[in-house]
């Protein structure tokens, strides 16, 4: 039975119709500022072998400032905002060089993808991006992502590849993300100053799994940190994928996770979501907040719309259409939706009976404040 259970994992992920890899700047350049060809070469061998068996594959890749850095010799560190965007303009060409390059002697082909974060909050956009991808699998071609750094500043950026992989995970319908970092995994304690520290190898439920872990206190190894990577776990176990965190500095890194299985596996919730609803749950961004009473909690509960009346406080700013994030009195989240008014009207009509909305706004509205079809329960 351990056996099963320590195989079912590459077995899932050999049987994945639809991959996502992302790899962080320290696979492609070295601490003396080396590209790690060789590397990239053994990454490339492994992509063929799944590409051969008819998987698609999604690369999200990080490196844009690092190359652009190591081009100009700069030093990442001492670089601020807008000069690390004009960085960035000159390191991503670098990096899709590299790819290029190493990629097509393998007989790959890849394309370049640059998404910004509203890219993947707005539905209309992320549907177009979605669209994009598929278009591409047809095609055979292996997109290459990277955040928009050129334009994307502090408010409007996801400033981590973690969190973009997980949301094109999710974008993309993949079965599992492959976050390949320079550590095997999630530890209990940072490895890096505790011996004892364990490699976690299976995670199912967040929250209940985690419960004892200070993942603030073990942030601090692996050079991306933990914090971004467990934010994207969360999105890719509401989309219904897997994710796997492992070490990529190994050659050939994907063939190792199957050989070895030596990396922490988040599994996949069982999501009869419909897309629509996977797309609202997993937002990076949500505008606000709102504070319902124990009521209203019932009633989302049943999948009731939530209305104005059971709303006791609003927080943020937020327009109509945007994703909020709906929480009981405990300020636990209970749901996230998309609001039918803006922060300014919540504000107005919080606490009053729907038929009244009319006359407090001075004009016709909706009568939930979230329809139960733009609401997923958390
Ligand atoms: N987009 C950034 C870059 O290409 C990296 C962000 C990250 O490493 O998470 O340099």
């Amino acid at each position: 039975f351990q056996k099963l259970r320590q195989n079912y994992y590459p077995m899932y992920l050999k049987n994945s119709k639809i991959i996502v890899i992302k790899i962080g700047s320290s696979l492609l350049v070295d601490e003396n500022k080396k590209i790690r060809k060789k590397w990239l070469s053994s990454f490339a061998r492994d992509i063929k072998k799944l590409k051969d068996k008819n998987q698609k594959i999604v690369i999200v890749s990080s490196g844009a400032i690092a190359l652009g850095c190591k081009k100009m010799n700069f030093n990442k560190k001492n670089i601020k905002l807008d000069k690390s965007q004009a960085i960035a303009s000159i390191g991503q060409i670098e990096l899709m060089n590299l790819f290029s390059q190493t990629f097509s002697k393998f007989k790959l082909n890849i394309s370049q993808i640059l998404l910004t974060l509203e890219d993947t909050e707005e539905r209309r956009r992320s549907l177009n991006a979605k669209r994009t991808f598929e278009n591409l699998f047809e095609l055979g071609f292996i997109p290459v992502v990277n955040e928009n750094d050129t334009i994307a500043t502090t408010e409007i950026k996801y400033g981590d590849n973690d969190r973009l992989a997980s949301r094109v995970a999710q974008i993309t319908n993949a079965d599992t993300l492959i976050l390949l970092s320079d550590v095997d995994g999630l530890f209990t304690k940072n490895p890096k100053v505790n011996k004892d520290a364990k490699l976690i190898k299976i995670v199912n439920d967040i929250n209940k799994d985690l419960k004892e872990i200070n993942i603030k206190g073990i942030n601090e190894y692996g050079s991306g940190g933990m914090q971004t990577k467990i934010e994207a776990a969360k999105i890719c176990q509401l989309a219904g994928s897997s994710m796997i965190i492992a070490n990529g500095l190994y050659s050939n890194p994907i063939s190792k996770i199957i050989e070895k299985n030596n990396c922490t596996w988040f599994s996949p919730k069982v999501s009869k979501l419909h897309a629509r609803k996977k797309w609202i749950i997993s937002s990076i961004a949500p505008k606000g907040n709102i504070v319902i009473d124990d009521g209203a909690k019932k009633a989302l509960k049943l999948g009731k719309s939530l209305l104005a009346a059971g709303i006791k406080n609003v927080s943020g700013r937020f327009n109509k259409g945007d994703h909020i994030k709906v929480l009981d009195k405990k300020n636990n989240e209970c749901a996230r939706g998309l609001s039918s008014f803006s922060s300014d009207e919540v504000k107005k009509i919080m606490g009053h009976h729907s038929n009244e909305i009319q006359k407090l706004l001075g004009y016709v509205a909706k009568s939930e404040v979230i329809h139960k079809d733009d609401m997923v329960e958390v």
